[in-house]
């Protein structure tokens, strides 16, 4: 059957459609692992990169973890020179303490504003020689957010010390010069600091920037344990949420990696797995997939640091379902760690001991068990405000909050051509998958970036 001379209209119509150019540059939104991986790759391939981070480094969660799991390789070993790659690399440009605000556009040219706040410090000034923190008035007197409040830092700081950009910043809330305009007669950091880096006259700007492509890779947050007050955190000191207890054993950690919350080594120590996952009392009904496998890490390092003491893991089940975890579970168990099966209901405080109460379901009996230090396995959440993002970015979410992958087989597309996602904002992930998840996120950046026109 031959076709209609309105079928042929329309098809001349659509083959002269105008092809527009496409802006050979990438957006990155978060610079945690995830996000400086996929900014790598896709700079090696010799496109432009703009990498925004809304915190003051880069580095993301990685940054805050001693050991990774199932190598006990040194995070930051590993962290630290992709970091600094990230922070030379000629193809990046790096906006930190900066956030995207609006985006406008479609694929092969988006249009998007970045938000930058002061920090008070010029970035190509600083030495980070630290002089500004040891003269600030409030020296070591605000927790530092890094090291999860166990340690203190001044109203100038640096987050840790390999952080990227190596740069001090100015916490706008606890600095009384920003807050309240009046610090003595004289700041005292700005008269310590002889290259003149200190700079209050900085104001918030907005900037305009395009690009082709968008990667998000804006990652977690740790499930809040308050939600669960069965458990006791925040009411006693020795109850710890999974990323404190990382902070607590690294080397460069508040207490050099010794782990002795409140300055006392513990000798019976019991973990707690599925702290907010799996768990429909708080709405998550997902397995944050990484918490049995850091457990057993933590655990390890227990065992390592403090030779003999009692150490009690208790779970659900164990997943581990990763290259080299079953191995690495079973090492764990032969180091003399009791694996009680059944989670507790209850911790609370006799004497000057925390009591774990709950049923061993394997024995089919109820227990009671005294804890100098009890480290609750927290979960991977979605970030607290996913929600803003999504709405600039135009992006819906799954029911458990993370952000929704174009199809269940197809976990880096999103439903809006040309925005891709990269690790744990798309789901609780291990580094591995991470890495995997934002290598592929690159390769079909530079797809479309490659192209030319759209
Ligand atoms: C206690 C604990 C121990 C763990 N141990 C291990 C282990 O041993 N081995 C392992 O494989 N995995 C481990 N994990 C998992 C590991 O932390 C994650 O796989 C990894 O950090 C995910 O990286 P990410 O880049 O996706 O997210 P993140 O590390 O969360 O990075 C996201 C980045 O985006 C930034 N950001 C967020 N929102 C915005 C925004 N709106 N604008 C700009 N920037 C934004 C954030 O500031 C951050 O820098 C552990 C997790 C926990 C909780």
């Amino acid at each position: 059957m031959g076709k209609s001379p309105l079928t042929f209209d329309i098809m001349a119509g659509a083959k002269k459609k105008r092809k527009a150019d496409v802006i050979p540059t990438a957006l990155v939104i978060g610079a945690g692992i995830a996000g400086m991986q996929a900014s790598l790759d896709i700079a090696d391939k010799g496109f432009r990169v703009i990498l925004v981070e809304r915190e003051p480094t880069i580095g993301g969660h990685m940054a805050q973890l001693d050991k990774t799991f199932p190598t006990l390789d040194c995070s930051s070993c590993i962290l630290t020179p992709k970091m600094v790659e990230v922070g030379n690399h000629p193809n990046i440009e790096l906006m930190t303490f900066a956030e995207v605000i609006d985006i406008r556009g479609e694929v092969g040219n988006f249009h998007i504003t970045i938000r930058k706040k002061p920090r008070y410090v010029d970035l190509r000034a600083c030495t980070a020689c630290g002089l500004c923190a040891e003269a600030c008035v409030q020296r070591e007197r605000i927790p530092n957010e890094f090291d999860m409040g166990i340690g203190m830092r001044s109203a100038v700081y640096i987050p840790f010390p390999q952080a990227v950009p190596q740069a001090y910043v100015i916490d706008p809330d606890s600095c009384l010069m920003v807050a309240k305009g009046k610090c003595g007669k004289e700041p005292k950091c700005r008269k310590a600091c002889s290259a003149n880096a200190i700079d209050f006259t900085q104001k918030e700007e907005t900037v305009t920037v395009r690009a082709g492509v968008i990667v998000v890779a804006t990652g977690y947050d740790q499930f809040d344990p308050k939600l669960k007050p069965e458990y006791g955190y925040a009411k006693y000191e020795n109850v710890l949420s999974g990323i404190e207890f990382e902070r607590l054993c690294s080397a460069s950690g508040p207490t050099q990696g010794k782990i002795q919350p409140n300055g006392k080594e513990p000798k019976r120590v019991v973990f707690i797995q599925c702290v907010g996952s799996r768990d429909k009392t708080v709405g998550n009904e997902y397995c944050s997939r990484v918490c049995c496998m850091y457990t057993a890490k933590q655990a390890h390092l227990v065992r390592e640091r403090i030779p003999d003491a009692k150490i009690t893991i208790c779970y659900m089940d164990i997943r581990a379902f990763g290259k080299g975890y079953e191995e690495f579970y079973d090492r764990v168990q032969r180091e003399n760690i009791l694996f009680r099966r059944g989670n507790p209901s209850e911790i609370y405080k006799r004497g000057m001991s925390l009591v774990v109460r709950g049923e061993d379901t394997l024995l089919g009996e109820p227990y009671e068990e005294e804890a100098d230090l009890v480290v609750l396995a927290t979960g991977l959440v979605p970030r607290k405000d996913a929600g803003n993002i999504a709405k600039v970015l135009g992006l819906s979410h799954t029911p458990d909050g993370f952000f929704e992958e174009a199809r269940t087989e197809e976990t880096i597309a999103t439903s809006r051509a040309g925005i891709f996602l990269a690790g744990c904002c798309q789901g609780p992930k291990d580094i591995s998958d991470t890495v995997a998840q934002a290598s592929g996120a690159a390769s079909l950046s530079c797809i479309q970036l490659a192209k030319g026109s759209s």
